[in-house]
């Protein structure tokens, strides 16, 4: 008889978004004459790049010739990309990184949900409330947490976000080998500052810990203040791991190209305490699950820093933050609590009301799709998450139906 892995058994409901897919699904059939537009999946809207659309046109006409023609790529990317990677997102900040730190892959959310395969399963995880649910689920399977108790896990050290801690808790009090953090954060729009960065940092010295630093929207930062990388912060590459991903920075959602950096210097123990390189585990670890991100993926990828590549990206995302811009003060003039919405792609709005009936309200009063905060952990319950990933057109449209909905 073959037995499943059980941990599966505790994993809660459906996954978020498959949730919120079954609910559109079932209004439209009932409503087919209804336009919806949907904030709610994180998922880009406007087109590729015209540089990195024309390198992987190019790519693929590599591919035509014998002579130019790529079977098998290294499993952790093309130099050419990994040391556009290092000199331009790291190098370009005074940031040490080079490209052997990076891995190149198909997603930050395999990545995200991979890179914990490394650790014991009786490894302590900390993960923030409201989060983005992979960080959660992939502990689940892998046997890191107890039962499902309401919408939390026995066994999870959970860092709380609330409008007092801005939705950027601190170390204090926790007591975890392993620290999940995301900024600028997926679903609150929060970005952390030099010095709460550098609180973490310090808990992971002092205590031999190690930061998932999640830094898929970093493209969103526009405040200098605000550090792009954990890497940035003194000590980290000793401590912690980057994953970066070009779905939200240049459209790459559905083409699938992102990286993790884990530095050279970043050593972890097994239980006698001897030292091992997380470098040297997590290449071992990609070169035998993983074979490569396609080469005319990884052209097209390498385009975005190229000198119109880079002008394209700011431009698309520019577009992005205009419409968070308009989302957000369209929120706070109807009188709610807001986060995000700068330096980030999201708007993390307290309703005061359960999530999910605000969610049901505004679909079947607005025809609009968001996001229930609750989705994302218990802390999220009275929040509602707004995407900017829509055109202007629609953004603005969903804003006038989203306003009068809730007037009423
Ligand atoms: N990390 C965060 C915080 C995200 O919000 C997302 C996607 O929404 C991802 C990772 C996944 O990115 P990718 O498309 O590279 O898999």
């Amino acid at each position: 008889m073959i037995q499943i892995n059980e941990n599966y058994t505790k994993l809660q409901a459906s996954y978020l978004f498959v949730e919120i897919a079954r609910k559109v699904a079932e209004f439209q059939k009932n409503h087919p004459e209804k336009d919806i537009i949907k904030m709610g999946i994180g998922d880009v809207t406007k087109p590729l790049p015209e540089a990195c659309l024309k390198a992987f046109h190019d790519g693929v006409d590599e591919l035509a010739s014998e002579a130019s023609f790529k079977g098998y790529g290294p499993e952790k990317g093309y130099e050419f990309l990994r040391q556009a990677i290092a000199e331009n997102d790291f190098q370009s900040r005074g940031v040490s990184i080079t490209a052997n730190d990076i891995f190149v892959s198909d997603g930050a959310k395999c990545d995200t949900g991979n890179f914990q395969e490394l650790f014991s399963t009786s490894a302590s995880i900390a993960i923030p409330d409201p989060v983005y649910p992979v960080y959660v689920d992939t502990n689940v399977m892998a046997g890191r947490s107890g039962k499902a108790m309401g919408a939390r896990y026995e066994g999870f050290n959970y860092l709380e976000g609330s409008e007092e801690n801005g939705f950027v808790p601190g170390p204090k009090g926790v007591k975890a080998d392993l620290i999940y953090l995301c900024y600028p954060n997926n679903p609150t729009g929060a970005v952390a500052s030099r010095a709460q960065l550098q609180e973490w940092v310090d808990y992971a010295i002092a205590n031999k810990a190690l930061i998932l630093f999640d830094a898929a929207y970093e493209a969103f930062i526009r405040d200098p203040e605000i550090p792009h990388s954990i890497f940035e912060i003194p000590g980290a590459e000793k401590v912690a791991v980057e994953f970066r991903s070009f779905s939200k920075t240049a459209g790459f959602t559905g083409t699938r190209c992102a990286y993790t950096v884990v530095p050279s210097a970043c050593i972890v123990w097994d239980s006698e305490g001897n030292e091992y390189s997380l470098q040297n585990l997590w290449n071992r670890r990609h070169s035998t699950k993983f074979n490569g991100v396609s080469y005319p993926v990884q052209k097209a990828a390498a385009a975005i820093y190229s000198e119109e590549g880079k002008i394209q990206v700011r431009g698309l995302i520019d577009y992005y933050l205009n419409n968070a811009s308009i989302i957000l003060k369209k929120m706070k003039e109807a009188g709610y609590s807001c986060t995000g919405g700068v330096n980030s792609p999201y708007i993390w709005v307290n309703t005061g009301k359960d999530s999910w009936e605000t969610f049901d309200m505004i679909l079947n009063k607005a025809a609009v799709v968001l996001t229930p905060g609750s989705g994302f952990g218990q802390c999220g319950e009275g929040y509602i998450r707004i995407s900017a990933f829509n055109s202007l057109e629609n953004v603005m449209q969903a804003m006038d139906r989203i306003t009068q909905a809730l007037k009423n």
